[in-house]
């Protein structure tokens, strides 16, 4: 009796660790199924389940992980394709593994599978990237490209990651450059314009201390000569204020819809004097009606009386000052013609600069600084100026401002 009792608790444990065995191996079976697919692993209650969980955890933290790389990697590479400066990334034979979009415009594409000095092109840059690789230390190099008149910067660094990789940084320096030689040529310039009227005021008012303010004859012609060189002075004293006020963007432009007839009638009233003076004839043409422009009356008939005080200014007696208007795809295009001395074509360029004036000598007086300011007021109404001349021929100065919707 014992005997069929022990018998059959054999018979019913075998069957019970029979069953549990092919449980468990369905389990694992099921796992391994699931872990093909890259599912979330079930977490069942029995032997597999804490395995399950802690895979299912280390499964969470690692795309944690992965999702932050991805989201620092896309940041990163955002960062590089905006970036105005040229970065290379080279490895440790030389050869260009990376270049983002600013590197390819400066030095053309592609650029990735190229050796840096074939990639670089300048012997300069090339020599600091070797020194870098020989040193294993930051190097920088700066290098003027005569062709395009670009200045470039290099910084050059080892790639601690991949032994012998250097990374290249290339800023263009062109820009900075250039505002640093106007700012240079400006008080350059400003000195000079100022040297002049001091240095003849100071030699009047000599003259007048050594004696010639009791010469009846002398003194009045002296005298009138100083109030001459005070107006000057203070005339490019406002021009110099007006210009540095433009250009830091201290100036509003208070932006209405303006007939652009009404403007050029109301410049020519206000220069006919002059001009009637200088035995300069002004006419206005009327011939057609051109569309209101959204712009600041008072700045563009500021750059009109510029435009004609010069016309005026370089026209003989006799010759003729034209204004007009006329539509243009979606603008107007204001313009002052002259029948007066006109421009070198090889000046026609500079004109616009600050100081810049056609052979000193032939204007007289002027500081040279109108024309600038007429190029600052056009531009900030979003439009353009530019001149047409023939020497001995005359000038036409344009700009065009876009027709208020
Ligand atoms: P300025 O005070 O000397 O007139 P601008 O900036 O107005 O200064 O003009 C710069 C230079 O451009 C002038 O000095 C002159 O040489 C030249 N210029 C401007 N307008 C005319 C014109 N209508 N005809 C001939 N030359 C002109």
């Amino acid at each position: 009796m014992t005997l069929y009792f022990i018998l059959a608790l054999l018979i019913l444990m075998t069957l019970w660790l029979g069953w549990r065995y092919f449980k468990l191996r369905r389990g694992i079976q099921a796992l391994l199924d699931q872990l093909k697919r890259g599912d979330e692993l079930s977490e069942s209650a029995n032997e597999l389940g804490p395995l399950a969980s802690l895979r299912n955890t280390q499964h969470a933290i690692l795309r944690e992980r992965l999702q932050s790389a991805e989201t620092q990697r896309s940041r990163l590479s955002t960062i590089l394709d905006q970036l105005t400066d040229a970065i290379l990334i080279a490895d440790a034979d030389g050869r260009v593994q990376f270049a983002n979009p600013a590197a390819e415009k400066l030095f053309g594409s592609p650029l990735a599978g190229r050796s840096v000095v074939e990639a670089v092109r300048r012997h300069q840059l090339a020599d600091a990237w070797r020194r870098c690789r020989e040193t294993g230390e930051a190097q920088t190099e700066s290098v003027e490209v005569p062709a395009s008149r670009h200045f470039l910067q290099l910084i050059v660094v080892p790639d601690r990651d991949t032994r012998g990789g250097t990374l290249l940084l290339v800023q263009d320096l062109t820009r900075v450059r250039r505002l640093e030689t106007v700012r240079r040529d400006f008080i350059s310039n400003l000195s000079h314009e100022l040297r002049t009227p001091l240095a003849s005021l100071k030699a009047l008012t000599e003259t007048l201390q050594g004696g010639a303010l009791a010469d009846e004859d002398a003194a009045p012609r002296f005298l009138g000569r100083i109030v001459t060189e005070v107006d000057a002075l203070t005339h490019m004293a406002q021009e110099l204020l007006d210009l540095s006020k433009i250009e830091s963007g201290q100036v509003e432009l208070v932006l209405r819809k303006v007939e652009p007839l009404s403007v050029l009638r109301s410049a020519c009233e206000r220069m006919r004097v002059q001009a009637e003076r200088a035995g300069v004839s002004l006419t206005l043409e009327e011939t057609a009606t051109p569309p209101k422009v959204q712009a600041d009356a008072s700045r563009l008939e500021q750059v009109l009386v510029n435009l004609i005080h010069n016309a005026v200014k370089f026209t003989r007696r006799g010759g003729s000052v034209t204004l007009s208007a006329s539509e243009e795809e979606g603008a107007v295009v204001f313009a002052v013609s002259d029948s007066g001395a006109g421009i070198p074509s090889e000046e026609l360029s500079r004109i616009f600069e600050r100081f810049y004036r056609v052979e000193k000598s032939r204007t007289g007086s002027g500081t040279g600084l109108g024309l600038s300011i007429a190029k600052h007021i056009v531009e900030a109404h979003g439009g353009k100026i530019w001149a047409e001349s023939e020497v001995g021929h005359g000038s036409k100065f344009s700009f065009k401002i876009p027709a208020s919707r």
